[in-house]
């Protein structure tokens, strides 16, 4: 692939840059409620200038951008270190999701409140005993009267307490194979029979949650891809989620290393042979993280659909995070268990990055499969 820009590519790049400079909603508040309604505003100021949705096509309400404009996106807001939109999940999985598998109802219903930030979505795919291994979920939805009766335990369910919609997967038949015998549908979290518990994480936060379900009732309208589809449908939400991340985690992994070689230097250890290989060798992987990301766009730029090669991206970004905060960690010595250092908060939060989105165990099976051509273990 040709890494240069075209002139368009770089006005469209000057513009961005531009626009950031001047609304730039600043750092997120410390309280964590505070900081979700800052990410709102920010997602409605970003929705009324045309940058949310950026890449849905624009009959949904999105810019219709092209690939390179996305990594171009995703590039500068992380060099300006603007926040995540506050319905992050909605605009990564949700919204593609609807625009790949739903009708046109459900087009019309969902997908604006999505961009606008109105309504926020969360994933309700991983359970206390299946998260890998998706397709053994347990919570079944049994149809009634022309409604689904839902009942089960999801876990892990990030945003949920600030969510509307909930993409749900579901038992729907419990003779079927277990890929076959599920469906995915989107769950009104505004009733009683769905109740939310926060779960706090090692860095202090509740982001995610427990979700626990009795008889909570779902329209058959609310079905996404077909009743017995859901295996299919759930896919197309985890190859958006990896391959959403490629250009904007190579950018802020550049950031983050600049940030790191400025410590040492604040620190005095620039001199330290160990430190300066550690950083050198973090140096080589970022750029290999930024290539790879650029690979699989040029893939995706093929097929039409995010593919394997996101799982790569996903992969080498977690353990770069960690292994670019653990040296920070290492770099501050004692200060490095101080509670308000930013780089402990940034250090804890990384020990999340090998398991959310797909474990890196996951991601190497499925490269050395999928991409390599290995054969199956199983
Ligand atoms: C910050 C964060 C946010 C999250 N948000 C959401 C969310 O919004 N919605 C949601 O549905 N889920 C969410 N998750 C859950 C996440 O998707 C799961 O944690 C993940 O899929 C792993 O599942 P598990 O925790 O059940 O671990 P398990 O699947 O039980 O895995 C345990 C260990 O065994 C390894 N392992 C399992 N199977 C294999 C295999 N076949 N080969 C090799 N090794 C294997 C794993 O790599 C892991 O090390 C989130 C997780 C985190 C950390």
């Amino acid at each position: 692939m040709d890494l240069t820009l075209s002139p368009s590519e770089e006005a469209f790049r000057d513009e961005l840059r531009a626009w950031l400079a001047d609304n730039h909603p600043g750092e997120d508040p410390p309280d964590d409620d505070a900081a979700f309604e800052h990410r709102r505003v920010w997602q409605k100021k970003l929705y009324d200038a045309g940058y949310a949705g950026f890449s849905w096509p624009k009959e949904y309400g999105g810019r219709g951008a092209t690939l390179i404009e996305q990594a171009l996106f995703g590039e500068e807001m992380a060099r300006a270190k603007a926040p995540s939109p506050a319905n992050v999940l909605g605009m990564v999985m949700g919204g593609p999701v609807v625009i790949a598998h739903g009708d046109d109802t459900q087009k019309e219903r969902w997908l604006k409140p999505i961009l606008t930030g109105d309504e926020i979505w969360c994933q309700g795919f991983s359970e206390p005993e299946s998260g890998s291994d998706l397709a053994s979920l347990k919570t079944r939805a049994v149809k009634s009267n022309g409604e689904w009766v839902v009942t089960g335990q999801k876990v892990w369910t990030t945003y949920a307490h600030k969510a509307k919609w909930c993409m749900l997967v579901a038992r729907t038949d419990q003779d079927a194979q277990k890929h076959a015998g599920l469906t995915y549908f989107i769950m009104d979290m505004e009733q009683e029979e769905v109740q939310v518990r926060p779960l706090r994480q090692i860095t202090g936060e509740a982001e995610f949650n427990e979700l626990f379900i009795e008889e909570a009732r779902i329209p058959d309208e609310n079905v996404v891809g077909g009743v017995g589809n859901g295996w299919t449908v759930a896919i197309t939400t985890l190859m958006h989620e990896r391959a959403g991340l490629g250009a904007s985690a190579a950018a802020g992994m550049r950031i983050a290393l600049n940030e790191l070689g400025e410590l040492a230097r604040e620190r005095g250890v620039t001199d330290d042979p160990v430190i300066r290989q550690r950083l050198a060798q973090l140096a080589i992987e970022v750029e290999l993280l930024r290539l790879n990301a650029w690979r699989g766009l040029t893939a995706i730029m093929k097929t039409g659909i995010p593919g394997p090669e996101g799982s790569v991206v996903k992969w080498q970004w977690g353990e770069l995070n960690q292994s670019l905060t653990e040296l920070a960690v290492d770099i501050l010595g004692e200060d490095g268990a101080l509670w308000d250092s930013p780089w402990t908060y940034r250090f804890l939060r990384s020990r999340a990055n090998s398991i959310e989105g797909g474990t890196t165990e996951i991601l190497k099976n499925i490269v050395a499969e999928r991409v390599l051509g290995l054969p199956k273990l199983r």
